[in-house]
């Protein structure tokens, strides 16, 4: 645009600043994404405590951007949130997701799962429960086979409304996991309404664990509130094994994070499930 003459229009006035420009292109590029197959998953592996087998993977989407490489969601997600393009890019998730366990299923993983996260905007889309239904026909997908996350954040911005959406979810059969747990500022009344089926510990709490501060005493809280209410306790961002031995010592169902399993392609997890000393 600077060879522009100074009576041409053009979009990128200099007014606007770098980092909004920036950001409108990436906007752009975004539009585009889907229709170019740059967007691809990761699968980190879930174990059962304290080093169970796998239980089943989470997906974790990756922009391989034609110019900047490859983009971690922190870097994309907040844009596709707020053009609405995260709703397209959320379906893609979720039928990708399936074709992929489908896949593991036909290797004779029968009993991994695949858990998806949904964005605010995805969760609240009157669809989403017939979007994630035909994804789970189409690839002949057991719905006990989905965990659905949703953040603590997510569910408490309309509680109400969660707890139809999820009990329309989970009485199909597909499973129900709160997200981040810790961050936001549930109700535990509402809590408690939500027909959910495990609960996540953020990453930002177990980070902690074994260090200075409270966290131990506010994750041991947050396991003894989850036993409370019926459900499974998922720790994530494990990296040390004091971390995993204190988890599985207060009872944590699973636990994911990078001593047991960075997020990998499904082409990595294929050769390591050819290797039964890795898996
Ligand atoms: P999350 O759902 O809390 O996912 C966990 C994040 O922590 C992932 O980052 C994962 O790679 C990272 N992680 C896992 N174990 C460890 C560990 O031991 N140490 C550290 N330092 N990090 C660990 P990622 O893949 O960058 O995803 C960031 C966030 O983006 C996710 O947080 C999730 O909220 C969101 N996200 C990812 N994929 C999707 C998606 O398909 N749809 C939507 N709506 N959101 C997604
Ligand atoms: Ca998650
Ligand atoms: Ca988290
Ligand atoms: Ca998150």
């Amino acid at each position: 645009t600077k060879h522009m003459g100074r009576n041409n229009y053009h979009f990128f006035q200099p007014s606007m600043n770098a980092l909004a420009q920036q950001q409108l292109q990436l906007m752009n590029d975004l539009w585009l994404a889907l229709d170019r197959h740059e967007l691809h998953l990761v699968y980190q592996p879930k174990f059962q405590a304290p080093v169970g087998p796998i239980v089943g993977f989470e997906a974790l989407l990756r922009w391989q951007h034609p110019t900047q490489g490859l983009l971690a969601p922190d870097q994309f997600l907040p844009l596709a949130e707020k053009s609405g393009l995260i709703v397209p890019i959320g379906n893609w998730v979720i039928d990708e997701a399936c074709r992929q366990l489908r896949e593991w299923h036909l290797e004779g993983h029968t009993d991994w799962s695949v858990a998806v996260n949904l964005s605010t905007l995805q969760f609240e889309q009157p669809q989403l429960v017939d979007t994630v239904m035909s994804s789970l026909a189409r690839h002949h997908i057991p719905p006990h086979a989905l965990i659905l996350e949703v953040t603590e954040t997510t569910a408490m911005n309309n509680p109400d409304e969660s707890v139809r959406v999820l009990t329309e979810l989970t009485r199909a059969g597909v499973k129900a996991s709160i997200d981040d747990f810790g961050t936001g500022y549930s109700s535990l009344l509402y809590l408690k309404r939500l027909p959910a089926c495990e609960l996540k510990i953020d990453r930002a709490f177990v980070k902690d664990l074994g260090g200075e501060g409270d966290d131990a005493t506010i994750v041991s809280a947050i396991v003894a509130l989850a036993k409370t209410l019926n459900l499974k306790v998922v720790a994530e961002g494990v990296e040390t094994p004091e971390q995993q031995e204190f988890l599985t010592q207060l009872g944590c169902n699973t636990l994911q994070g990078y001593l047991l399993g960075k997020p990998v392609s499904p082409q990595t997890i294929h050769a390591m499930s050819h290797n039964p000393q890795a898996m």
